[in-house]
């Protein structure tokens, strides 16, 4: 969890956007399509578990350990922004230059607690991200946070979020306690985002229970690679598992750049042919295409904290200028020198508008 607290010094700090940068002037709105927040309620479960060590997921208490007992001034900084969804997160964008923020409820989200538990959570969090919006409708808008341990009621609150909330898709933290959806009793889920025609973004979470050991003794389960081995590793798991073939419309986004995933194509592609012709296991089936052209026509990337043109044009020149969209992940990332740099990649102002503005507004349906 990085962020610089002086990029982020409020009306009057270093790094606050001259004046006349506006959408008008740069000629394309600035989009943040992985911005994250929570609820007080949220954040004091979290404390809860860290305290009472109630749950099993190692992940976890590495992730949010570092809001202990006793925060360090930086922890306690950035605990109130992910919170503060009134002037300071509003001064922040206005500090950055961000126009927009799609706000997504942090990682884990509601997938630590019980079934109802997180159900009800999702429903409470779902009506209060509404209310946030209903305040400042061009400057907030969101998706819908669901519990994936309650696969029909998960299902329903996506469906009740999109129609009755005007929330934009859903969110999910990646594996809910070491379980994966591609496993068909999550895939009413998937039915209800084809049939809505929304988005669901499969965010980060620490590497589940299984997988998670090898990365924390060297602390690489966060940020720095265990997000992507997990997000990435989920994403392919759902390519494999066909739930393409059976929801050919689906639309699932995935941030920084694919997780690795686009780097890796060509080889998963080869592979994979072989291992289904190889007959080796059950749980390698036979698909319409291959995992690339899934990765091609079901799936929409996001920069979040990957700043970096090689990356960027690799995926552009990959999957298109209509498929690669802006993030910041503030509060986690927030450096104005950032968006600099996308404002200065080397593309046209065509390709530029949609990658800050007007894909954020296709594939999410943004007012
Ligand atoms: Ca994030």
């Amino acid at each position: 969890m990085t962020y610089d607290a002086r990029a982020g010094a409020g009306s009057g700090g270093c790094g606050v956007a001259k004046m006349s940068d506006t959408p008008e002037s740069r000629g394309y709105k600035r989009i943040a399509t992985e911005e994250a927040w929570a609820t007080p309620e949220l954040v004091q479960l979290y404390t809860q578990i860290l305290d009472t060590r109630s749950i099993n997921d190692p992940g976890f208490y590495s992730l949010w350990g570092f809001f202990g007992k006793s925060p360090t001034p930086r922890a306690k900084d950035l605990i109130d922004r992910i919170q503060d969804m009134g002037e300071r997160r509003l001064n922040d964008m206005d500090a950055t230059g961000i126009d927009m923020q799609l706000l997504l409820l942090t990682a884990p989200g509601v997938q630590v607690f019980d079934p109802p538990t997180a159900t009800a959570l999702a429903v409470s969090t779902n009506d209060q991200l509404a209310e946030i919006i209903r305040k400042h409708p061009t400057r907030y808008q969101g998706l819908a946070a669901f519990a994936p341990q309650a696969p029909q009621a998960a299902a329903r609150e996506i469906e009740r979020a999109v129609t009755q909330l005007g929330l934009k898709g859903a969110v999910v933290n990646s594996h809910t306690q070491g379980e994966y959806l591609d496993d068909e009793k999550f895939w009413d889920i998937f039915a209800a985002a084809e049939a809505l025609d929304v988005p669901v973004y499969i965010h980060p979470n620490s590497p589940s229970p299984q997988m998670v050991e090898p990365f924390l003794s060297r602390c690489l389960d966060a940020a720095i690679y265990g997000f992507a081995a997990e997000t990435g590793l989920h994403a392919l798991r759902l390519i494999v598992s066909g739930v393409f073939d059976r929801f050919p419309n689906l639309k699932i986004v995935l941030g920084h750049l694919g997780e690795g995933l686009p780097y890796w194509l060509y080889r998963i592609d080869f592979m994979h042919a072989g291992i289904v012709r190889s007959n080796r296991s059950p749980g390698a089936l036979p698909l319409r295409k291959k995992p690339s052209e899934y990765l091609r026509d079901n799936f929409y990337f996001t920069t979040s904290g990957m700043p970096w043109e090689p990356s960027i044009s690799l995926v552009q020149r990959l999957f298109g200028h209509d498929k690669v969209m802006y993030a910041m992940d503030y509060p986690y990332e927030y450096v104005k020198e950032e968006v600099d740099m996308m404002d200065n990649l080397p593309i046209t102002p065509q390709q530029k508008k949609m990658f800050f503005q007007s894909n954020a507004e296709r594939i999410f349906k943004l007012p």
